[in-house]
């Protein structure tokens, strides 16, 4: 049967998944239905309400799935030839630091390029917009990105893309971000990006004693000082703008969150900046990330808090930062997606729109689906500058989910899965379905997780929370 069975403390449900929709059951249609799920030998006739939910058309035993295409794949060159809108531009390979995770690093990229000191040249760099300009007569928003090694290395450039694009977009609204380590900012610097409106991501890992771990200047020195000296200089000459910046924190689950988490207690203001944690992506070194023991229990806490505290339940100012923004994107993105059946032909849900989300163009002018996957990898590449897409590539890549398509077909997880073009390189120029698969249970576990969430802040009544969370910021009371 393909159907997918959750309980909660209060009630239980099956997911019927060609539907897509949850359905409440009794505990005795639930064990019934969990009976026949692990093979079991059932002699007792199906619960009534089994009876009438099948009547009802849900509790079909096979996959609506007959192939597996992504929707967009038919209309995919008319895609990228005309709706692009975002761009994000290596403009060095070049780095100041030798962070020991970094993907780039020479020790442990298996499957990515190493550091060099290759610098996009101001051609490529114009080319890149052109060819921005070209593809995105629909698009009414422009959005350049500069990404490195580090950009700060490249302020020429940096200065001429800007007023360049300022010319080529005219009438279009454009906007630009950087993600830097923020070790090279000086107030000159600063000051123009204020003057520009550069959104800016800074990287920082945590306190001192984490950060330093990990995030080290060439010589093998920690570059937590440094940092925190710069964003309190932004701070002084450039308040305002100061309050938009971006933290990305780099998580190492060998660590223990309560350390990694204490930057953002209060003691540097760390926490009053918006940060963006994610996981270290060991994928490219050919590894698992994995995390440790006191690592998920603190985090599950937090975690917890930070739902107790989007119900009003729970004083915000109390929960990690870095809970609140994890739990943020779980939470919004079920209750904002809306709901939809499996069709005869459709496709696992996540890969993005290969080359029309965020076009990655490196320091030669060849064309990535973003900045994450790999740079060695022909499989991931989606053309050059000059000899414009290689559709063939991008739809493949846009139909990963092909790839997989047998086990994808009868999987559960078809709705949610978040596997994409990345999890599927193989390192050697190919797509490859074992890779793939290889993420399959952490895939499920996520979906699971959040769908867990999702019933459980339904059977309290939240049906909408970015809302709410409106009306909790407002300081409403919603309770
Ligand atoms: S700052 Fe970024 S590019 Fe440079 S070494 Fe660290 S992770 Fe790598
Ligand atoms: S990580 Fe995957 S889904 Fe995300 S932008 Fe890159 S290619 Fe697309
Ligand atoms: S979890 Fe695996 S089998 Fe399931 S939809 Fe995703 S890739 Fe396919």
């Amino acid at each position: 049967m393909f159907v997918k069975l959750f309980s909660t403390p209060n009630h239980y449900y099956c997911l019927d998944v060609n539907k897509d929709e949850f359905l409440e059951l009794s505990f005795a249609s639930y064990q019934y239905l969990a009976q026949i799920l692990n093979g079991e030998e059932v002699k007792t006739m199906p619960p009534e309400e089994i009876l009438d939910l099948k009547k009802a058309g849900y509790l079909s035993e096979k996959s609506n799935v007959k192939k597996v295409k992504h929707a967009i794949t038919d209309y995919l060159e008319e895609f990228l030839e005309r709706k692009l809108s975002r761009i994000i531009l290596q403009v060095t390979q070049n780095c100041n630091l030798r962070c020991k995770y970094c993907i780039y690093s020479e020790e442990h990229s298996i499957m990515q390029r190493s550091h060099s000191s290759k610098n996009m040249s101001w051609e490529t760099a114009k080319a890149a917009l052109n060819f921005l300009w070209e593809h995105s007569v629909d698009s009414s928003s422009i959005n350049v990105g500069f990404y490195g090694g580090e950009p700060l290395l490249q302020m020429p450039l940096i200065k001429q893309v800007i007023e360049y694009s300022k010319k080529l977009f005219k009438g279009k609204k454009l906007t630009f971000n950087m993600t830097t380590n923020g070790t090279l900012l000086d107030e000159e610097k600063i000051l123009y990006l204020q003057e520009e409106e550069i959104s800016l991501m800074i990287s920082l890992d945590g306190p001192k004693e984490i950060n330093d771990m990990n995030r080290v200047f060439v010589n093998g020195t920690g570059t937590y000082d440094t940092v925190m000296k710069k964003i309190e200089l932004m701070r002084e000459i450039a308040p305002e703008y100061a309050k938009k910046l971006s933290i990305s924190m780099v998580i190492d689950p060998q660590n223990d969150f309560d350390c990694i988490n204490s930057i953002c207690l209060g003691k540097n203001d760390v926490d009053k900046l918006n940060i963006l944690p994610s996981i270290v992506d060991k994928g490219y070194d050919g590894e698992k990330t994995v995390s440790s023991d006191i690592y998920r229990w603190k985090s599950r806490y937090e975690g917890f808090l930070a739902i107790l505290s989007y119900l009003g339940r729970y004083e915000k100012e109390k929960v990690s930062p870095i809970a609140l923004a994890s739990i943020n994107s779980e939470i919004e993105r079920r209750f904002e997606v809306e709901t939809s059946r499996l069709f005869e032909v459709d496709t696992p849900s996540g890969p993005c729109i290969a080359g029309q989300m965020r076009l990655f163009c490196n320091v030669e002018g060849l064309l990535f689906p973003c900045e994450r996957v790999s740079e060695n990898s022909k499989a991931m590449c989606l053309g050059t500058l000059d000899s414009g897409f290689n559709i063939d590539n991008a739809k493949q890549l846009l139909n990963v989910g092909a790839l997989t398509s047998d086990a994808c077909k009868e999987c559960w997880c078809f709705r949610y899965c978040m596997l994409c073009c990345k999890k599927a390189d193989s390192g050697q120029g190919t797509l490859d379905a074992a890779v793939k698969l290889s993420y399959c249970s952490e895939s499920k576990g996520n979906a699971y997780h959040k769908l867990m969430l999702y019933l459980l802040l339904k059977e309290i009544n939240v049906d909408y929370l970015p809302q709410m969370r409106y009306r909790v910021q407002k300081g409403e009371d919603i309770v």
